[in-house]
């Protein structure tokens, strides 16, 4: 692939030999942990293909989109409305945050307590490899933690175009009210960025892709209830990882035609791993690409994942936007609201949490769930020994895991599952 777009990466700004070397161990991690798995469905192709192509050929259609005037919004949180984004024909694309980079550039600024995910996002940036945050027009920072909050006034003196939405932190007539202001100053805002008023049928059109993507999700979800799995849950996350930078059309219809092929494997009783293999529901901090080593510790370890309870998972899929209302105030309303019951650990107190992760526990028919937990990420991991308890209390077995993107935990974390998994068999 370098070849072919290394002008484009230059024009970019990338710094050429960094890059090669991400895309290099990029590759070779995938290689290892996808491509070797048996089994996996056709439809994984066009998957591997949108990886392989992930710096190229989605960069150059962003570019070409902005070429015609579409801009490029880039978020890192669930939290960014798309619907608004779509209604402004703007693309929304997650960055990715999932990998370590230039820590030694990031260590100079930001504490060496600070989560792997927000260390991440620095890393790309002053390390010049994630031709996205490059691309983008806009760069959407939330107030959700308090390391995401103070590191975005960091943020904004290394890249000029970042926007800070504030969020409530408690599910209070208050706190809607807060996130229905912010929605509003934030359609305003990607109204300037892109030169248009958004009306009634731009936010219905733009609520309609969202939410047809969201669907896509639910099926392939639904699907995974079945024993064998027809699908392994790296695989099922990766999707749920391309949903954040894919063109949102074609996604949809990627995870509808596997959806098409697992319903034949299971009528066909063909999974990925042998029926009665033991059942994980993954809850926690979101993995973005390319995190994805607890996932192939669990794999390989003799289970599957059937769910993920995460924001790159259901806590960031599972509720539709109502498209009923006939005025952009009444569409916005839809919203907030389908965004307030987002259960983000940022929330006190957080109750409905708890009860998702009991509820996916027992329709996947899982055996146990592992929390997973970054490292330094204060919202999940204090929120994890309430969570850990009360998923005991009601006969689930629990693993706490608490982690970072390094490797050198592998073998440690390995045996701490695989003891686990024994004591659930
Ligand atoms: S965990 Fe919270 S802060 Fe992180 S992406 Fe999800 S909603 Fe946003
Ligand atoms: S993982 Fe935790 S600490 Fe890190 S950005 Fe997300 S909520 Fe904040």
């Amino acid at each position: 692939m370098s070849g072919a777009y290394e002008s484009m990466w230059k024009d970019l700004g990338l710094n050429l030999t960094a890059h090669d070397a991400l895309l290099q161990v990029l590759g070779n991690a995938y290689q290892d942990i996808f491509i070797t798995q048996k089994d996996r469905p056709a439809g994984m192709d066009y998957f591997n293909f949108v990886m392989s192509e992930v710096h190229g050929l989605r960069v150059k259609e962003l570019l070409d989109g902005k070429k015609e005037g579409r801009k490029v919004v880039g978020s890192f949180c669930v939290f960014v409305p798309e619907e608004v984004v779509r209604a402004a024909n703007a693309t929304l694309v997650g960055l990715c945050t999932g990998a370590d980079f230039a820590t030694d550039e990031v260590d100079k600024i930001l504490p060496r307590n600070t989560c792997s995910l927000i260390k991440s996002a620095f890393g790309f940036k002053l390390g010049k490899v994630c031709p996205y945050i490059e691309s983008a027009d806009m760069i959407v920072g939330e107030n959700t933690c308090d390391g995401k909050k103070k590191s975005y006034e960091v943020l904004n003196t290394l890249m000029p175009n970042v926007y800070v939405m504030d969020l409530p932190q408690t599910k209070s007539p208050e706190g809607r009210a807060l996130l229905k202001e912010e929605y509003k100053r934030f359609k305003d805002a990607i109204e300037n960025l892109c030169g248009v008023k958004i009306d009634v049928s731009m936010l219905k059109q733009g609520i309609e892709i969202v939410n047809a993507k969201r669907r896509a999700i639910h099926r392939l979800s639904e699907l995974r209830k079945a024993d064998p799995a027809p699908i392994s849950g790296l695989d099922a996350l990766l999707i749920n990882q391309v949903y954040f930078y894919d063109d949102p059309v074609r996604f949809t219809d990627s995870v509808n035609k596997i959806c098409d092929e697992l319903e034949q494997r299971i009528n066909d009783k063909k999974g990925v791993f042998p029926q009665g293999t033991t059942r994980i529901v993954l809850s926690g901090c979101p993995m973005a690409v390319p995190n994805w080593k607890l996932p192939w510790i669990i794999e390989t370890s003799g289970a599957v994942i059937v769910g993920e309870e995460s924001c790159v998972g259901e806590r960031g899929t599972r509720n539709l936007t109502d498209d009923s209302a006939n005025t952009v105030d009444g569409l916005m309303d839809a919203i907030v609201d389908r965004y307030f019951q987002v259960d983000c650990a940022i929330f006190t107190p957080n109750p409905d949490r708890l009860d998702h992760t009991k509820q996916m526990y027992g329709q996947y028919n899982a055996q146990g769930v592992i929390h997973y937990g970054l490292q330094f990420c204060q919202p999940y991991q204090i929120e994890s020994y309430g969570v850990e308890n009360a998923l005991e209390a009601a006969q689930i077995p629990t693993l706490r895991v608490d982690t970072d993107y390094s490797m050198e935990d592998a073998e440690q974390l390995k045996t701490r599952v695989q003891a686990f998994l024994e004591r659930i068999q």
